[in-house]
């Protein structure tokens, strides 16, 4: 093998297949052979601010001391066992942690290992809930453009896509709903109240606030809770996807916080583990639990994956909520939404940037030029921020923000000049 001479990226192209790409129309992919806080570095040694937390994960900073050591402790002391008739101290501490920050009706926790699983397990609940109690409800609801995951249950749920288009006739039966957006919140719980009469809804999957894939639109809390509170009234298990909102990015621990209607069902997984190690939980109220709680062996819930609970991973979250609820972290947390505020306001004027939004630390826009003049405009973009040593993934023309917490004002500088010059160049 002539290793020395190739690239990492070079060597790359023989045998890997990468996510979320076509590789007849993609470049090589980009080596990055070291990270820590909010930087990247490539294999040049060229260096980037993280800009999205790697996928919102990395929100503590990359290879953070406080988790590494903690989890290479937990690595001599146990790395994996059955989770199945067995149990350990992280999966316990990180249950009486993650409780302690939760709303205040989630009781029980299950674990699987990604934010696809963390749904997928969401509407199995929701579905054996009420097939557990004998009622006739096999319809799952959603918001037209929302992201759930890759799985098949979770692709079901999310908005209908092109790329999903091989799978469509092996989904599960979904209704969709628009996003209330303010004036037309009375419109879409007419639509749901108009549903409801037709159909024998089992859950109601979303994600509270923010829809992340979709451009990181953010919606109208009071519109949310009017679907929630008529979900409740009519026996409609409501699951909100946390997976990318929880852990602080909204300001909150979770974007539920922002509701009134506290949901059956919460979704996490991405920041859950710091971006260290993949892990997701599923919690429930006491209401969804106790469904399953009975003599009869088939209405547990039959799923299971080899690695559910891993001890590493639950020492990283565990870590992670520790770093989460810290003064300091939340003063991390508030700088960047104060320098995000004071960007905000001096670009919200800007003949080329539209809809300026901002929830926490996540802050989005899009960019107002024509597409076709710049051709594939978003990976020109990307190529753009890229090159300026900033790591930002643009939807489409809507960029946007949701850097580590401990960004510092520099880093941040960084990136705001690199969307400047962006506004300047397209
Ligand atoms: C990323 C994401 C998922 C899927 O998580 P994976 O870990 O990529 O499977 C599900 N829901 C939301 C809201 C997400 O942002």
């Amino acid at each position: 093998m002539k290793t020395e001479t190739q690239t990492l990226s070079q060597r790359d192209r023989k045998h890997l297949w990468h996510p979320l790409t076509q590789h007849k129309l993609a470049g090589d992919m980009l080596a990055i052979v070291r990270a820590k806080g909010a930087l990247l570095y490539d294999e040049s040694g060229k260096e980037y601010v993280d800009g999205i937390s790697s996928w919102y994960t990395a929100v503590y900073g990359h290879c953070n001391e406080f988790i590494t050591s903690k989890v290479a402790a937990q690595m001599q002391q146990l790395d994996q066992v059955v989770f199945s008739g067995f149990t350990h101290e992280p999966a316990i501490a990180l249950s009486e942690a993650l409780i302690q920050i939760l709303p205040s009706n989630q009781e029980k926790l299950f674990f699987s290992d990604n934010g696809s699983t963390a749904t997928e397990v969401g509407i199995k609940m929701a579905l054996q809930y009420h097939h557990n109690l004998g009622n006739d409800r096999k319809v799952l609801l959603a918001f037209e453009e929302g992201f759930h995951g890759d799985t098949f249950g979770a692709m079901s749920v999310s908005g209908l896509s092109v790329y999903n288009g091989a799978f469509e006739d092996h989904f599960l039966k979904v209704l969709r709903l628009p996003i209330p957006a303010g004036e037309n919140n009375a419109d879409v719980l007419l639509k749901l109240r108009n549903l409801i009469a037709e159909h024998q809804i089992a859950g109601f999957i979303f994600e509270p606030m923010v829809q992340g894939a979709a451009g990181m639109k953010m919606y109208n809390a009071e519109g949310l809770n009017d679907l929630l509170k008529l979900c409740r009234e009519n026996h409609i298990i409501t699951i909100a996807d946390e997976v990318m909102t929880g852990f602080g990015k909204t300001g909150k621990n979770f974007a539920s916080e922002f509701l009134e209607v506290q949901p059956d069902i919460i979704c996490m997984s991405k920041a859950l583990t710091a971006g260290l190690l993949p892990m997701a939980v599923t919690s429930c109220s006491r209401k969804i639990y106790d469904a399953f709680y009975s003599e009869e062996l088939s209405k547990g819930l039959f799923h299971g994956h080899t690695y559910t609970a891993n001890p590493l991973a639950c020492t990283a979250a565990l870590a992670g909520i520790e770093l989460l609820t810290s003064a300091e972290m939340q003063g991390h947390i508030e700088r960047n939404i104060a320098s995000h505020q004071i960007f905000a306001g001096q670009l919200k004027r800007h003949p080329k940037v539209k809809n300026m939004r901002q929830l926490g630390v996540i802050l989005a826009f899009e960019l107002d030029v024509e597409m076709e003049r710049y051709g594939n405009l978003r990976n020109r973009l990307f190529a753009h921020f890229m090159k300026e040593g900033v790591f930002l993934r643009p939807l489409g023309n809507t960029i946007y923000i949701s850097a580590p917490y401990i960004t510092s004002d520099d880093q941040l500088q960084k990136i705001y000049t690199s969307i400047e010059k962006a506004l300047e160049k397209f």
